[in-house]
């Protein structure tokens, strides 16, 4: 998880310049809502982020929340995923990794192999050009393994 304070003001300048490049609005919103994606960190879904704005009392729309996600993803910002046992999620992109999702309790485990991502990466694909990766592995944790 980001928490060092220098890290989000490099994630805070890399929205200004998107927005800017974009001639989009520099919205009090898009902020807040990127300093809780940091704070959330990994793999979290539109409600959760939604939610935890609410807690604080402050009010977005949900319609917003969900735009502001697109648009950081959009920004480099963020990636979204979609297992199959979930709805989105988002997540900080930070290189890319691999996932271990267990079918049972949704738990989400990231594994680095950095030979399998840069392979995926950097294999050669005819009119494509890959930006990031995101590989799922599907199967049961040990909690659930020794519970069934
Ligand atoms: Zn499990
Ligand atoms: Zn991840």
């Amino acid at each position: 998880m980001i928490s060092r304070p220098t890290e989000l003001n490099l994630l805070r300048n890399q929205l200004t310049e998107f927005l800017r490049s974009r001639h989009l609005r520099k919205t009090p919103e898009r902020y807040a809502i990127l300093d809780k994606a940091v704070y959330l960190s990994a793999h979290f879904e539109v409600d959760k982020l939604y939610n935890a704005l609410e807690e604080e009392g402050y009010h977005v729309s949900r319609a917003t929340v969900y735009n502001t996600l697109e648009l950081l993803c959009e920004a480099g910002i963020l990636n979204r995923h979609i297992f199959a046992t979930n709805q989105a999620r988002y997540e900080l992109a930070r290189g890319s990794h691999l996932h271990l999702i267990c079918r049972k309790c949704g738990k989400i485990r990231e594994i680095d192999d950095p030979s399998l991502t840069s392979r995926l990466l950097t294999e050669e694909y005819p009119g494509f050009t890959p930006e990031y990766s995101s590989s799922s592995v599907y199967g049961l944790c040990d909690d659930c393994a020794s519970s069934s």
